[in-house]
């Protein structure tokens, strides 16, 4: 099957918006998964913020701090729409996933689990949302139960039912794999984790940037994802929990910002949500630039960005297809998201990273910090390509050429 040229409804115009594109020209970039390019949107964001708004947050009594905390309020109201949550205080700025995670870990998983109960885990999550686990099974005697993946690469609804139990506290489950792009049925996940009782933790670094997500449709207990996977800054990520379990949670860290008043001995009274658990200086310019690349791809169209996603996967499935000794790992299905996982006959997947790399493509190979997921595939890596939506047809193409030039002992 080919794709028209019609159905890459963004590559050209959109290139244009990605100053990093422009400078790096003629790198194919194609590692999105690991972290997207800036449109000057978001750039021009950061420099705004730093040029006119600079200053503390929540703590000065004139005008420019306040424009400053109206500009980050403004933010968080901003991802509250895009993200489809209830209430603004239900977006917690964190500093990524991985922070998002542990804060849930650190605070829920703490009051929650004792010795002799379960946490559940899929076998596909990336080592964010796997470790805090782990840990905190291993410091309080739970047991960490593992979900396992479907030979398609997805968590099915009836094997994650089948670990759930009357000792199971909390489940973590990734929304997309950063593996292989494999899509999981969460919103069916979390309804049968709340048939018997579970928080579920939802990951969607992978997801976010590819299909609008409505965390309330989902009715998602905690769902996380790293704002500079979606266009946005490092260094900014958002944490969605549900109001009536987030005002439940102790502080994560302590500091300023989130109390009303101390002594050195009364107990200390803390402020509400969001503030709470967002102690010290926050990343105000960083939140304001995420707001600014949610602008940015509601300005480009969902429909358009999810189009254009998938049509850059199946393309890529197509060019590969008769690739002698080349093999698509998982099976994106009829949802595929931003993501196509390669392994390679006789070949370490390095050493078609490194082959791409030296013909000016960049793609990330190895484990992606899911070495769990890969030692259950049994590969030791693969060579993922992964979407923005800045990519194009003709990087496909050339992609495609410089793949068939691969060969063992080529260079
Ligand atoms: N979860 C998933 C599914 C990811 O793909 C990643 C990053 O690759 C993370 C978590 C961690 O993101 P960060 O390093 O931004 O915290």
């Amino acid at each position: 099957m080919t794709h028209s040229l019609e159905h890459f409804v963004l590559s050209e115009t959109v290139r244009e918006d990605f100053p990093f594109l422009r400078a790096a020209e003629p790198l194919v970039y194609l590692d999105n998964a690991a972290t997207t390019q800036k449109p000057q949107a978001v750039l021009d964001a950061l420099i705004d913020y730093y040029t006119r708004s600079n200053s503390n947050v929540g703590r000065g009594y004139y005008r420019l701090s306040m424009e400053s905390t109206e500009r980050y309020e403004h933010a968080r109201a901003v991802v509250q729409r895009a993200i489809g949550a209830r209430h603004p205080e239900e977006v917690i700025f964190t500093r990524s996933t991985t922070d998002a995670t542990n804060l849930v870990v650190d605070t829920l998983g703490r009051q929650l689990v004792r010795a002799g109960d379960e946490v559940v885990v899929t076998g596909m999550e990336h080592n964010s949302n796997l470790l805090p686990w782990r840990r905190l099974c291993e410091e309080t005697g739970a047991r960490l139960v593992v979900v396992p993946i479907s030979p398609q690469g997805r968590v099915d609804t009836a094997a994650f039912a089948a670990v759930l139990g009357p000792r199971t506290r909390l489940a973590a489950v990734a929304h997309v794999s950063n593996v292989l792009g494999t899509v999981n049925p969460v919103q069916e996940l979390i309804a049968e984790a709340h048939r018997h009782g579970v928080i579920v933790m939802v990951d969607g670094a992978q997801a976010v940037p590819h299909r609008p997500v409505n965390v309330a449709e989902l009715e998602a207990d905690f769902y996380c994802f790293s704002g500079h996977k979606v266009y946005g800054p490092m260094g900014i990520g958002v944490l969605y929990g549900r109001r009536d379990l987030l005002s439940e949670l102790p502080p994560y860290q302590v500091g300023g910002g989130t109390v009303k008043g101390v002594t050195f001995t009364e107990p200390v009274e803390y402020v509400p949500l969001p503030n709470r658990l967002e102690a010290g200086t926050p990343h105000v310019a960083g939140a304001v630039a995420l707001a600014a690349a949610f602008e940015y791809l509601e300005g480009l169209g969902w429909e358009a960005v999810r189009q254009h996603d998938d049509t850059l996967v199946r393309t890529t499935l197509d060019a590969v297809a008769d690739l002698e000794g080349v093999h698509v790992v998982g099976d994106p299905g009829s949802d595929p998201c931003g993501i196509v996982s390669l392994s390679f006959e006789g070949l370490h997947p390095y050493d078609v990273g490194g082959h791409l790399d030296r013909h000016g493509i960049a793609v990330r190979c190895g484990v992606h910090c899911a070495s769990t997921f890969l030692d259950d595939l049994g590969l030791v890596g693969t060579v993922r390509i992964s979407f923005g939506v800045y990519n194009t047809p003709a990087e496909i193409e050339r992609l495609r050429e410089v793949l068939s030039t691969v060969e063992p002992g080529f260079w």
